[in-house]
């Protein structure tokens, strides 16, 4: 049977551990911000506990680690993209970017993703596994230590379908959120899916008020699903369904992702229908120029079409924002590092 992983566990779950090996619940609580508000990795440093505790500790439990594979710097903004090897020799990538509110991280839930999306690196070996929730953390934990300062914001909008992973997300949500730990509030985190409609509800009914972003990326089922597979299975109207119960639920404002790909999705008819779907939600839209992969052959609009596409719905009453563009020169688009670096290798 696979070691449970001790930096993996909640507050709860760490102190009914210690109760179930013959310790005090308290014991739980030291090794939970040892690992969350410390960052510790490393058994040995955990002086607080007795040596024999620490000792069967490292028989019994295992502690998750990441190592740093590469470190891109860009050269045109401050953005900092992270190749990381997992125990088991998998790479994961996450991004850390500077903006005026903060500084915002960027992780990978899933090795790989298999929700096909035709214009994404991240999704063309499908998926290899989800991450746990100690992997999750420890992308924020290295990072802040590499640069020694703390972020304020996290989206999880790296490699994978957040979704597709649910209870490790929840667990990670919850770890990095408690008090005792990171303690960074759930307004400061957004979670992007590809619109797995079951998993908004049972989302919206977590109570607790992330942020929720849906890559729409079309308004049209029959072109979203030339896009992206899963459109298949859920069509946009449920989508918006479920994102009105997420809205009405948390009471937070929904974020559509607009992936702009010439010819495909940037045209008058599609800014009629957005406006039609999106009519009755408290939506904000992020228009995305695309990023060219090798396997996808379409290109992003022109910067004026793009911004003629932003008139056009911000004059419906719609609010838009184009994504200002990070760390262009060091391939910061989803998936698109790990992927250049495995074919290199
Ligand atoms: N699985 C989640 C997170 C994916 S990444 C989801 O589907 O939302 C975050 C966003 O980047 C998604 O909206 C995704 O569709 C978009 N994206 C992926 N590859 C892209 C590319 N090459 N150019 C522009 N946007 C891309």
């Amino acid at each position: 049977m696979d070691k449970i992983e001790l930096n993996s566990l909640g507050l709860d779950e760490l102190r009914s551990y210690m109760v179930s090996i013959g310790e005090k619940a308290f014991r739980g609580e030291q090794v939970f911000s040892f690992f969350n508000s410390r960052m510790g990795l490393n058994l040995d440093e955990l002086q607080v506990l007795p040596l024999k505790l620490r000792e069967d500790l490292k028989e019994n439990v295992k502690v998750n680690e990441i190592r740093l594979l590469k470190r891109f710097d860009s050269k045109v903004d401050h953005t900092k993209k992270f190749l990381f090897l997992l125990e088991d020799n998998n790479i994961i990538e996450s991004v850390l970017m500077e903006y005026s509110h903060g500084l915002t991280v960027c992780i990978s839930t899933q090795v790989g993703c298999s929700m096909g999306c035709s214009f994404c690196a991240s999704t063309k070996e499908g998926r290899i596994r989800n991450l746990t929730p100690s992997e999750m953390l420890n992308q924020i934990y290295f990072i802040e230590k590499n640069i020694g300062k703390s972020i304020s914001n996290i989206v999880l909008m790296g490699s994978g379908e957040p979704l597709d992973n649910y209870d490790h997300t929840m667990k990670f949500l919850n770890i990095i959120h408690d008090t005792k730990g990171h303690n960074i509030s759930y307004r400061n985190i957004t979670l992007s899916t590809c619109g797995i409609v079951p998993r908004i509800y049972d989302l919206a009914k977590e109570n607790i008020p992330i942020t929720l972003s849906i890559s729409l990326h079309s308004p049209f089922d029959d072109v979203r699903t030339e896009m992206m597979p899963i459109g298949k299975k859920y069509k946009i109207k449920d989508i918006i369904e479920g994102c009105k119960f997420y809205e009405k639920t948390t009471n937070r404002r929904l974020t559509f992702e607009y992936t702009l790909i010439e010819g495909v999705n940037d045209r008058k008819e599609d800014v009629d229908e957005l406006r039609r779907i999106l009519k009755g939600t408290n939506s904000h839209i992020n228009l995305i120029p695309l990023n060219p992969i090798k396997e996808y052959k379409k290109d992003r609009p022109s910067l004026s079409s793009i911004e003629r596409f932003q008139k056009q719905l911000t004059k419906y009453n719609i609010q838009v924002t184009i994504r200002k563009e990070k760390g262009m020169d060091i391939s910061a688009s989803c998936g698109q590092l790990r992927r250049d670096y495995l074919s290199n290798e």
